[in-house]
């Protein structure tokens, strides 16, 4: 009799439950296994720095299925164990626990870890990327009226300076770039996102670099500058960037550069290896080797082609990289990769909050950024997806609906 194949998958979180459910969805047969080492099953991230850290949602609400689906869905899961390392050779791969599952078909999914501030270890200093991470922050937000400092202004940082000044936080955001969202947003939505912030007393420091951290005992007590200024706190979040967790792909020797590198269908170098999420580069058919998009909409469209290629199933569309970011009132929708040269056309909503920041190079949309406009952001995936042409008069023309500009 033949041995059904086995799928072994490295990381349970998003992208690595998600293959799971999705090979199943497609009819898989095989074995499948799911290692991960947070002692629970996979569950969405996105809310830790939002709604789960406000309280509007439990942790219940945030695993993506229940713990008995994988049982009834013969999804074997390891959830406190990791992989140490993969013989490529001989198709293994070696548990921490000292444990070795063969495999046909391996998935890495191991994700990213928050960038370190080189510093003492102290109370109160916190990172986000997990569950447990979230605990300890939400445990310091308790506090009556805390002063928070944050060291970074990305979407880390900004999500979580929403969330605390709705708490009633004093908070003040130290970004060492001369704008906030420098590396992912155009200066129009940073412009915007500031404000926003600031009228909701957020401070916000930038060109700012910290010089040295002060503590009470064993305590953070402030940040000083290197301006000299204090930024006194109780609680210090660190959102300076994740790496990727790609060491046991590099030292198995598959193709990596800051990031394990796949094909446009998540393919590794290795054909029974896929590597899916945050962990991965692209590399298109040109060569190019894209950035590391660290958004859950590349992480499932990653893990429904593994699933698709697995079970012989017609592979998904390729979608334009995605990513939204909800602070207070204002939802941030991003499609698209912005180019360093393109033509920017704004429009702003009536109410003076709104705003659609659209990037179009050699007549076609490349990428938009949209505030509280879900129909703009509509329209601009499928304009970017389908690489329609755009009548760039039509919009700029704010007294004409955008999808116009899209209609040739
Ligand atoms: P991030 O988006 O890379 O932003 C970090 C910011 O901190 C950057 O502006 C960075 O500037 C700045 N920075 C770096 N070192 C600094 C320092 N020593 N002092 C002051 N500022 C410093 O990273 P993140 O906010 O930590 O988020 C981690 C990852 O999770 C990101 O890839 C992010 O996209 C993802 N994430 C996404 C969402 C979402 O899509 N809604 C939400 C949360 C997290 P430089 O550019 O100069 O390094």
């Amino acid at each position: 009799m033949k041995t059904p194949s086995h799928t072994v998958i490295i990381g349970a979180g998003h992208s690595g439950g998600t293959v799971a459910h999705q090979l199943r969805q497609l009819g898989y047969e095989g074995q499948i296994t799911l290692i991960g080492d947070e002692g629970r099953s996979p569950y969405q991230r996105p809310p830790l720095s939002k709604a789960w850290l406000k309280g509007t949602v439990d942790a219940e609400d945030l695993a993506l299925r229940p713990d008995t689906y994988y049982t009834e869905n013969l999804i074997s899961c390891l959830l406190d164990d990791s992989a140490r390392q993969i013989d490529r050779a001989r198709r293994v791969v070696i548990l921490q626990s000292g444990r070795s599952l063969e495999y046909d078909h391996l998935v890495i999914a191991t994700g990213a870890k928050a960038r370190k501030l080189e510093t003492e270890f102290a109370n109160g200093i916190v990172y986000l990327r997990n569950m447990s991470d979230a605990l300890s922050l939400k445990t310091l937000l308790a506090r009556e009226k805390p002063r928070v400092a944050i060291l970074g202004g990305g979407f880390i940082g900004l999500e979580v300076a929403a969330t605390a000044s709705h708490l009633g936080a004093e908070v003040t955001v130290i970004e060492r770039e001369s704008r906030i969202l420098n590396r992912v947003a155009s200066q129009a939505i940073s412009d915007a996102i500031t404000h926003a912030h600031q009228a909701a007393g957020v401070r916000i420091l930038v060109e700012q670099n910290v010089e040295r951290l002060e503590y009470r005992g064993q305590h953070i007590a402030s940040v000083v500058l290197e301006d000299g200024t204090r930024v006194d706190c109780d609680l210090l979040l660190i959102g300076i960037g994740a790496t990727p967790n790609d060491d046991i792909a590099r030292d198995s020797g598959l193709a990596c550069d800051q990031g394990i590198i796949v094909d446009l269908n998540a393919q590794t170098s290795d054909p029974a290896i896929f590597a899916i999420g945050d962990v991965t580069r692209t590399r298109l058919p040109d060569g190019q080797l894209l950035p590391r998009l660290e958004s859950v909409g590349n992480a499932l469209e990653q893990a429904r082609k593994v699933a698709a290629t697995l079970t012989e199933k017609p592979l998904p569309k390729d979608e334009a990289p995605w990513f939204w970011s909800d602070q207070y009132e204002l939802k941030l929708q991003m499609v698209g990769l912005r180019p360093a040269d393109s033509e920017v056309i704004v429009r702003k909503a009536h109410d003076g909050i709104g705003m659609s920041v659209f990037h179009v190079k050699d007549g076609k949309l490349k990428a938009a950024e949209t505030i509280n406009s879900t129909k703009d952001f509509l329209i601009s995936k499928r304009a970017i997806s389908t690489g329609q042409f755009v009548d760039k008069d039509a919009l700029r023309n704010e007294q004409r609906p955008t999808a116009e500009a899209f209609n040739s």
